[in-house]
């Protein structure tokens, strides 16, 4: 895949094959193009070469998404639909409850019954120990509660993949764990993930694969357990000691 900003390749080249129930962690220096990577995924950028496959299936290649101009939106929402995605600032609803914040995608795109949709939300913020803060809103949570609610909003759509742009890089220490506790529980779960992150605790129990970006590339991958003790690269090597 190749994502160019001004003639700039921000991403040049880079190609992944996730196979179901993988989880991937994604490390690199600031400006590597990581979070392009996962906009690109979800179509939040256009991609400008190259074509994206979630579970073998083609979401997103260059001509298809240009060849009808008015069928865009509705082809990119279908396949925005599949994948769940994390922000580093959680991007809550504000006026929205806990529930309220995690039951609206359910009923407004997939015409889910709004009674149907609040008891999943309910489940679901059980699910990231948020229960007792369902009528809550965003502003009275505290930052590691938020991205609670907010990975509970993307499992809410039953995404096939959920991304992780750096979740827990705008916490406050403390509530990094919490997170991260919840994330592991996702990989137990089995779902299919892709994360941004430096958390290397996190990499170390639960990523199948280590992927190293540098300058919109893939400069290696492997094992985190290769690629934290034996890397093939120095940037790498020196990299990952930096951050861990
Ligand atoms: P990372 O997540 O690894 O820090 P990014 O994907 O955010 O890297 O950015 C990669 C490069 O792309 C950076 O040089 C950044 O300035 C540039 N970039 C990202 N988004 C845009 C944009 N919308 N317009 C122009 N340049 C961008």
């Amino acid at each position: 895949m190749v994502k160019a900003f001004g003639g700039v390749r921000v991403l040049n080249g880079v190609s992944m094959d996730v196979r179901a129930r993988e989880v991937v962690v994604v490390v690199g220096p600031s400006g590597s193009g990581k979070t392009t990577f996962l906009r690109c995924l979800n179509h939040l950028e256009s991609i400008d070469e190259g074509e994206i496959l979630v579970h073998g299936r083609r979401v997103g290649y260059k001509d298809g998404l240009d060849r009808l101009v008015e069928e865009r939106p509705r082809a990119i929402a279908a396949r925005r639909r599949n994948i769940g995605f994390v922000f580093q600032r959680f991007n809550l609803f504000p006026h929205l409850s806990a529930l309220d914040n995690v039951a609206v995608a359910p009923v407004k795109v997939l015409g889910v019954p709004k009674a149907e949709a609040r008891e999943q939300a309910h489940a679901l913020l059980t699910r990231v120990g948020l229960a007792h803060k369902a009528s809550s809103r965003p502003s009275v949570l505290s930052g590691g509660q938020q991205q609670r609610v907010a990975i509970a909003r993307a499992l809410a759509m039953k995404p096939e993949l959920m991304l992780f742009d750096e979740p827990t890089s705008a916490l406050d220490p403390e509530m990094v764990g919490e997170v991260v506790t919840v994330m592991k529980e996702l990989v137990e779960d089995g779902l299919t993930m892709i994360v941004v992150t430096h958390e290397m605790g996190f990499a170390r129990s639960a990523a199948d694969r280590l992927v190293m970006f540098d300058q919109g590339v893939i400069l290696e991958e492997g094992t985190p357990e290769k690629l934290m003790t034996d890397p093939d690269h120095q940037r790498t090597r020196a990299f990952l000691r930096r951050i861990d």
